[in-house]
């Protein structure tokens, strides 16, 4: 019989899981944190993925938002372009227009160390420089010839400039220099810094790098970062060459603040991701950090790992994004044709850490609670499981022994017969059982009471659990007699045992109970004997426990028959072995 069988449990759950509820709470719960885990990682691979691609979409939205503000830009400086070509080319048309006193005393000082056209209020001086200026300086050279036509056309545009400047303030300034030796500018600058202005134009990238054999392509292009001209500001500047006759006449430009740049192109929105306007070659033209320093170059200035990736390959694939050595680059190119690219970089690091922001709680939350829950889960399976366990123990043990005495009862001791008599057959051992009753166990009761009986059943069952071996299995079959199982016993050596036994329990003496009438004899102690039938299962025949019990009990009542307080071992009365009379 075994106790979990009595443990409420469905019948699909193998006895083996019932065995181990633990086991079976552990294996649950695990199965259940790993397809959390798969889901979680399958989870968080999408969000890196949908962060990814996130970001990819905004550089291209900023890519077409810087497209149309530099298209803008581009289109002002085109017009300003086409303007001042079409009125140098009128100019000359015209020829030589006497009688307008501004360009007539404008021309009259063009050999003045620095001299001014007169303009209307309001619209932007323009101002040159004595050809001694221009001497050494490649982008400026006096033609007189084309001076008065030059003059003409800049009041125009000067006007425009004006008008222009003054209508919008927040762009930047434009600028119109002559290769002639003058310039026109709004806001004026100083009138004594010109030849400085002029000498300083002539080493800037937005003047020097539109001269012909600089930019045979007659491109528009933006300059590098540089400090303003007498104030702290960062400006790049957007520049296109003026060309008439195909002939190099100057440069229309114009000035936009890094901050105002930097606006355009925007912040990235994952941590820690810088993004660049390059321009063709690889300049950044701004960064969305500004405490980046000015004129980067990719790739030299943009980490290791993006070396091996020119420029002119980003200009080729136009956008995509690249992961080289833990960094991403997303980039787009402004413009299909443009030439410039928006560019940002982020490492893994800001991924994971952008990942990880938006991760959902409810997620982390489970993952949290489900080992909390197995540790709950696995107490109370504990304690319930030890708390039945106990429970079986105890019925078990209720239900195999006698209350009395402690000692088995008849159904513990006829399915240890069972295991012992199978066993002795298997190893071909002996199997002995002997089978006691109290001698004038009624007078016991008669004279002490039947509580003094129970005490002497008691004492009984205490000197066989003293005398016995431990493979020995004493049982109270019922009332008074007694029955003692004997594995691997031959008949000589159970009837030792028995023979012992009785002797044990004729020195035994039992305390009366409470109740006891007060003795008229002796030390008021009480005496008994037992007489005891011995069986052996092979000597015998014995193939049954009833067989076995009957022979027992056959001997017994020759033992009792022969005068009590002895042992029998054999069926005839004289074989019974004569023991001394006690007193009781
Ligand atoms: P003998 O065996 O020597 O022939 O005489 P006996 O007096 O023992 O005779 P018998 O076996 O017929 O009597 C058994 C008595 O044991 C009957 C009953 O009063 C008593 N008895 C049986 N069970 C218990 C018990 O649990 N407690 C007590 N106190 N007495 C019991
Ligand atoms: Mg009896
Ligand atoms: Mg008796």
């Amino acid at each position: 019989m075994s106790w979990h069988k009595m443990l409420p449990g469905p019948r699909w759950l193998p006895n083996a899981a019932l065995m181990h509820p633990q086991r079976v709470v552990v294996v649950g719960f695990s199965i259940a944190m790993l397809l959390m885990f798969i889901v979680g990682v399958r989870d968080l691979y999408l969000l890196r993925e949908r962060v990814l691609s996130l970001h990819q979409h905004d550089v291209a939205l900023r890519a077409r938002g810087t497209e149309a503000v530099i298209n803008s830009e581009r289109f002002k400086l085109s017009f300003l372009r086409d303007y001042a070509q079409q009125l140098i080319e009128l100019q000359q048309g015209a020829g030589r227009v006497t009688g307008d006193d501004a360009i007539e005393q404008a021309y009259a000082a063009r050999n003045d160390h620095v001299w001014q056209l007169p303009v209307p209020f309001g619209d932007s001086p323009v101002v040159g420089v004595s050809p001694d200026v221009m001497k050494g300086l490649a982008g400026f050279d006096r033609r007189d010839d084309e001076l008065r036509a030059d003059l003409r056309a800049a009041r125009q545009l000067s006007h425009v400039l004006g008008v222009n400047q003054r209508s919008n303030r927040s762009e930047g300034n434009f600028t119109f220099i002559s290769s002639n030796g003058f310039y026109v500018t709004y806001p004026p600058l100083p009138l004594d810094k010109a030849p400085e202005l002029i000498r300083r134009f002539n080493d800037m990238a937005y003047y020097r790098g539109l001269l012909p054999d600089r930019d045979p392509n007659q491109d528009m292009r933006w300059a590098p970062i540089y400090t303003q001209y007498e104030s702290a500001a960062l400006l790049t500047t957007l520049s296109v060459p003026v060309y008439v006759e195909k002939r190099f006449r100057g440069v229309v430009a114009v000035d936009v603040e890094l901050s105002l740049l930097r606006d355009m192109i925007g912040q990235p929105e994952v941590v820690g991701a810088r993004r660049y306007l390059l321009d063709r070659k690889g300049d950044a033209i701004v960064s969305s950090e500004t405490k980046d320093r000015t004129n980067l170059r990719w790739p030299d200035d943009f980490g290791k790992g993006l070396r091996n990736i020119p420029v002119t390959k980003l200009y080729a694939r136009g956008a995509g994004m690249l992961h080289v050595d833990g960094q991403y680059v997303i980039f787009e190119r402004v413009g299909s044709a443009g030439n410039w690219m928006l560019i940002d970089t982020l490492d893994d690091l800001d991924v994971y850490r952008t990942v990880a922001e938006r991760t959902s709680l409810p997620l982390l939350a489970i993952w949290i609670a489900l080992p909390l829950l197995m540790y709950i889960t696995l107490r109370v399976v504990t304690l319930l499981f030890r708390h039945y366990l106990a429970a079986g123990e105890k019925l078990q043990q209720m239900a195999e022994t006698d209350p009395l005495t402690g000692l088995a009862n008849r159904r513990h001791f006829s399915d240890a017969y069972r295991k012992e008599s199978a066993r002795a057959l298997r190893d071909e051992k002996p199997l002995a059982m002997l089978m006691l009753d109290i001698d004038f166990f009624k007078r016991v009761n008669d004279k002490w009471g039947h509580a003094s009986g129970d005490r002497v059943l008691t004492a009984l069952a205490d000197v066989l659990r003293n005398s016995l071996r431990a493979a020995d299995l004493p049982a109270r079959l019922g009332g008074e007699e007694f029955a003692v199982l004997l594995p691997g016993a031959t008949m000589i050596e159970a009837t030792a045992t028995a023979e012992r036994l009785r002797v044990a329990m004729a020195a035994a003496s039992v305390e009366p109970a409470p109740d006891a009438p007060p003795p008229e004899t002796g030390d008021g102690r009480i005496r008994f004997t037992v007489s005891i039938g011995v069986a052996e299962a092979v000597t015998d025949g014995c193939r049954t426990l009833d067989a076995m019990l009957a022979v027992a009990d056959r001997r017994l009542y020759a033992a009792k028959q022969a005068g009590r307080n002895r042992v029998c071992a054999a069926d005839a009365l004289a074989d019974c072995a004569a023991a001394p009379q006690v007193q009781g």
